[in-house]
């Protein structure tokens, strides 16, 4: 198996007839699994001087080519060139915090359309305003900020329903806007919040020629706010009237921090209309986790071998890229997937002051369709991981976020943007760091929204934003 050939043949020319795709996917339903070859070994492509180390003979490019190749019945030879990934030490930056991670680098990312590659959103920076950007004489925190993942449940988790619903109705024209810390508390200990960030809003529209008004107000919350909880749910404020090319600076830029009147304010911009999608998929916990770049290879090694082997993974895979026209044969499909994959290491401090850091594994959402990216995840979270012969790797099923600004990757007491240089948002104290157990009992409509049905009369709950 050889994997630059499989990338050509399946990037057809748009005017190739149905019957040589068909005729392609036959032959493509013949292939075998490639094998994989053992970590750090080298790949071999099939370029002409490789084909002449592997002793084949040249040809030329109008020769019949037959698809077997050459190698035969040379098993260990088959191996070598069936590998296709292999796994890269890194680390990714979230402001002055660093977690080491570990990532697959596999030609199949090249497989995706343009238009659907995405890089983890998790990961990189908000780079400072564009010139053609005026930002108002408001003290405001410049500098690479970095990227937060809002998806739905942070946008949409506490807001009333019938008000989320007509939210998303015109959601392309509105703006959500979610305070730093934003919760049950905030609002009452910041009763300026709302007008604070309307009239930076508002300074920022000015600014730039665009004299309108805004009306910023929060959305309506569902249900009676849980007392004990102070930062578990966020509280999102939605903004009407904001000029599109000043939308789209806001959600380029993402995050707000600045200074009026001597309070310090801090906000998130997100859009309602396409909420991104987190990456992460699994979360591991556990005494194996350590920050070690080898160790956390041979997780992601056999995380990822576990999964392509298993037929439920590959069906699922398999039929919901091919829904979405993506690869040609159920292999390409699952390379693909596989190919977005990585593991990231990552501190928690407990309440009681201990560390237990976690290991998140993350990954290109297979859909943009909710239930069928819910269903995936519930496929691979049922799926019991190894990470040796003698070690099973256990799933961390406590909500693991940060408590300020909803990121996903670390937890409250690490929150690198107090930390950034030149922060002039609120800094909180210490007190919150993890996502708190609300002690509430939700009502049906809510663990049916949130897709949750676990909990429902039990009286305690866990809440994840
Ligand atoms: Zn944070």
């Amino acid at each position: 198996m050889i994997p630059n050939k499989r990338i050509k043949s399946t990037a057809p020319p748009p005017d190739l007839e149905r019957e040589d795709l068909e005729a392609d996917r036959d032959q493509d339903k013949r292939r075998k699994i490639p094998t994989r070859i053992p970590e750090g070994a080298v790949v071999i492509t099939k370029s002409r001087d490789d084909r002449n180390t592997l002793g084949t003979p040249n040809r030329k490019s109008n020769e019949y080519r037959p698809y077997q190749t050459s190698i035969g019945n040379n098993r260990a030879l088959a191996n070598l060139l069936g590998a296709i990934w292999r796994v890269e030490a890194g680390r990714f930056n979230e402001g002055s915090s660093t977690h080491p991670t570990v990532r697959i680098v596999s030609p199949y990312t090249a497989l995706f359309p343009p238009a659907q590659r995405q890089t983890n959103p998790h990961w990189g920076t908000r780079d400072t305003p564009p010139p053609e950007i005026h930002m108002p004489a408001i003290p405001c925190t410049t500098g690479n900020l970095p990227n937060l993942v809002f998806d739905e449940a942070t946008i949409y988790g506490a807001v009333d329903s019938k008000v989320a619903a007509g939210i998303r109705g015109k959601a392309e024209e509105l703006t959500a806007v979610i305070p730093f810390g934003a919760g049950n508390k905030l609002f009452d200990t910041q009763p300026g919040l709302v007008n604070g960030i309307k009239d930076f809003l508002e300074a920022l529209v000015e600014r730039n020629g665009e004299g309108v008004k805004l009306e910023v107000q929060r959305a309506a919350r569902e249900g009676r706010a849980p007392h004990t909880a102070t930062f578990a749910k966020p509280f999102t404020i939605i903004v009407a009237g904001v000029p599109h090319r000043i939308r789209t600076f806001l959600l380029q830029r993402q995050t707000f921090a600045f200074r009026s009147q001597g309070t310090p304010y801090a906000f998130f911009v997100a859009d309602p209309d396409q909420p991104t999608k987190p990456w992460i998929i699994y979360t591991f916990k556990g005494d194996y986790i350590v920050e070690s770049g080898e160790r956390m290879k041979e997780a992601l090694t056999s995380i990822c071998r576990t999964i392509e082997g298993l037929p439920a993974a590959r069906n699922f895979v398999n039929k919901t890229l091919m829904e979405r026209r993506m690869g040609n044969t159920a292999e390409e499909r699952m390379q693909m997937i596989l190919s977005t994959m990585s593991l990231v290491y990552t501190e928690r401090r407990r309440e009681d002051g201990r560390q237990t850091p976690l290991w998140q594994l993350h990954g290109m959402p297979i859909s943009p369709n909710i239930d069928t990216q819910r269903e995936w995840l519930k496929l691979v979270r049922r799926i019991r991981f190894y990470l040796n012969d003698y070690t099973a790797m256990e799933p961390e099923r406590i909500p693991f976020g940060c408590v300020w600004c909803k990121s996903l990757t670390h937890d409250g007491n690490a929150c690198p943007l107090p930390d950034h240089r030149d922060w002039k948002g609120p800094v909180p104290d210490d007190k919150h760091y993890a996502p708190e157990i609300v002690d509430t009992i939700p009502t049906n409509k809510e663990g049916r929204r949130r897709g949750k049905g676990k909990g429902k009369g039990k009286g305690r709950r866990h809440t994840q934003e």
